[in-house]
């Protein structure tokens, strides 16, 4: 081997083991910068960042309402079938037929996080919630019915005499 070749190449190994070892050293010595989470130690406190993307979940208010209409587009827009709406027909006050939601299910297990569903939504009634431990024996656990029991769809305000 050429002996220019041979030397060069353990000093480029020691250039990048003292590239690595500063980074080391650095946080060493300045420990209150020090990003890493002591998990799972740390469980109860550990709040994820507001991008974080647990879970597609349906928001709902200290009424048990929601804004999902059941309009099943989020279901259209899915690339990968993560998602089944399911409706019902009731009759309203003025005595009307009605479709409402009986079901969103979510199949977490198959979902991409591409957030088609979330943007497409035209009364943003899903978002991401936060969860981020999914890890299950059962995998039928990752089937989640995003309505929560007994929740009911939100009533619109209505809307001001002097607006359109
Ligand atoms: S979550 Fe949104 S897009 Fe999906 S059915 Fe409900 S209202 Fe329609
Ligand atoms: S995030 Fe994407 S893959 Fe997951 S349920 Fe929504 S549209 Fe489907």
């Amino acid at each position: 081997m050429n002996i220019f070749k041979y030397f060069g190449e353990i000093f480029g190994a020691i250039k990048s083991l003292w590239a690595g070892m500063r980074v080391t050293g650095y946080y060493f010595i300045h420990p209150g910068q020090i990003v890493t989470q002591k998990y799972p130690e740390n469980r109860k406190t550990l709040k994820m960042t507001e991008r974080f993307k647990g879970e597609v979940i349906m928001m709902h208010d200290e009424n048990n309402q929601h804004a999902c209409t059941g309009c099943g587009i989020c279901e259209l827009n899915c690339p990968n079938g993560s998602i089944e709406i399911i409706t019902d027909k009731i009759t309203n006050e003025a005595g009307k037929s009605i479709k409402i939601i009986d079901k969103h299910i979510y199949h977490l297990s198959m979902c991409t996080f591409c957030e088609l569903c979330i943007k497409t939504c035209p009364s943003d009634a899903i978002g991401w919630g936060q969860e981020y431990e999914h890890a299950v024996f059962d995998r039928h656990k990752l089937t989640k019915v995003l309505n929560h029991p007994g929740s009911s769809l939100r009533k619109k305000p209505s809307k001001e005499p002097n607006q359109e």
